[in-house]
């Protein structure tokens, strides 16, 4: 620390150079004009110094000061110290603001720092992206000018930040965003997400709950209907209760079937992968499920073949994977037309254990294919009801295959027929015993 000029010793200078300078004068008879030589002298110097002074901080590029004389010395040296302070705090400010950004650079959220008129100070990569910003070009410009949703430009305006906005935008390809505008020292931080997935997975369960309700509800109204008719003086002859007792018998076991697949669902949905373990004999698996589809089967005909490797087991949840088994088998029985052909293979395809059903039914649209699997999907409504079924089937199936590490695969031609399969890879705990 360099100590403050000294007076004293500023003083005593002046004395110890104008003393000689007085004496020698008085004794020539000229102590003014001595005096005002040397007081002119010194002015120079002075001014000699100070023009160093303003030559080094405004030409040089030396961060030294160069070497100050007498009492300049302490200004010099004091102008240096301060500047090593600014430039100390210059390079703690920089880190500062570089933290700042990595840090705002790794939230998975685009970030606009902007001025309260909505200039646009600062944004993360992300805000590139998602907000369609470009940089350095757009800095400085109004966000409202940039992004002109009126929703959006009302928000920023009215300036009252306490609710988020959704903002359904075509800028990141028809995505759904949550804008959140922070305010902050004199400045505001808007922070754009993206939940698209959080809105469709909000529509999934409505729509969910809506066909679950519209499910129950139609086998409800048939029994209400004909409870109604009990109710009354007029009672309906024999034979209509008897078609009645029928009718209401199947509405009840429709919905107990389908609460029977919502259970299976979310049984499915909640289990933990470590159930999957188990060894399953799925040769004695198909030939069960060949016994319940011989009995499906009486009143349609099919040709039912089935062609089972018994040398293959899997490990996995037995009860789950008959699910995913049975759907596909009943299901080829349900939606081909009486007297088809239904074949049912169990074997190693390209050294993996496959299954796979094919009939030669009525076929599937293209349009179908890759929606048959969402719940409660069916190509023909009314014609699935008429099988029981309520749309859930391939749902379980594709749940249950995903569990074991497989995917459902489908393949079909309408007037040709289809074929559902799926292997189970080799790893993941899948086994084969070969005799
Ligand atoms: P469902 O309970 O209605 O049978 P699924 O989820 O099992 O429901 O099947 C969904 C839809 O896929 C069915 O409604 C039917 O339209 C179609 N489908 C399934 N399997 C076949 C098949 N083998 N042949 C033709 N269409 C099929």
């Amino acid at each position: 620390m360099y100590k403050v000029i000294d007076k004293q010793a500023l003083f005593r200078r002046l004395f110890l150079y104008f003393l000689p300078l007085g004496v020698i004068g008085y004794f020539l008879d000229i102590p003014f004009i001595l005096l005002s030589v040397g007081a002119l002298a010194l002015l120079v110097w002075h001014y000699q110094q100070l023009y160093r002074l303003s030559d080094w901080l405004l030409n040089q590029r030396s961060f030294n000061p160069p070497e100050g004389k007498g009492a300049w010395e302490q200004v010099f040296e004091g102008i240096y110290q301060l500047q090593q302070r600014n430039r100390k705090k210059r390079n703690e400010l920089a880190e500062l603001i570089r933290r700042f950004r990595e840090g705002a650079e790794a939230i998975p959220d685009a970030v606009v720092v902007l001025q309260k008129d909505l200039s646009i100070v600062w944004c993360n990569q992300l805000a590139l992206k998602v907000l369609g910003l470009q940089w350095p070009t757009d800095h400085g410009q109004r966000l409202d000018n940039l992004i002109r949703d009126p929703k959006f430009v009302r928000y920023m305006l009215r300036q009252r930040f306490d609710e988020p906005l959704e903002l359904e935008t075509g800028l990141a390809h028809e995505k759904v965003l949550e804008i959140r505008v922070m305010p902050y020292a004199e400045q505001l931080m808007l922070v754009a997400r993206d939940i698209s997935r959080l809105k469709q997975l909000e529509q999934m369960r409505k729509d969910f709950v809506a066909n679950v309700s519209h499910e129950l509800r139609t086998p409800l109204t048939v029994m209400a209907g004909y409870l109604e008719m009990m109710d009354s003086d007029n009672m309906p002859p024999p034979a209509i209760w008897e078609k009645a007792h029928g009718t209401m018998m199947e509405q009840c076991k429709r919905m107990d079937s389908l609460v029977n697949q919502l259970l299976s669902l979310s049984r499915i949905e909640g289990a933990r992968k470590q159930d999957n373990d188990k060894a399953v004999n799925v040769p004695a698996m198909l030939d069960l499920i060949h016994t319940e589809a011989n009995s499906l089967n009486q009143d349609k005909g099919h040709e039912l073949v089935f062609n089972i490797d018994r040398n293959i087991d899997v490990k996995g949840a037995p009860d789950e994977l008959r699910s995913a088994f049975s759907n596909l088998v009943f299901n080829a029985i349900h939606y081909t037309k009486p007297g088809g052909k239904i074949e049912v293979n169990w074997q190693l395809v390209n050294d993996l254990p496959q299954f796979s059903v094919i009939d030669n039914g009525d076929g599937i649209a293209a349009e179908h294919i890759h929606r048959l699997t969402e719940r409660f999907y069916r190509v023909d409504k009314a014609r699935s009801r008429k099988t029981g079924g309520s749309g859930l089937g391939l749902a379980i199936t594709k749940h249950v295959l995903s569990r074991h590490d497989s995917t459902l695969k489908i393949e079909s031609k309408v007037g040709e027929g289809s074929k559902f399969w799926f292997a189970f890879p080799k790893t993941k705990g899948i086994f084969m015993t070969m005799d």
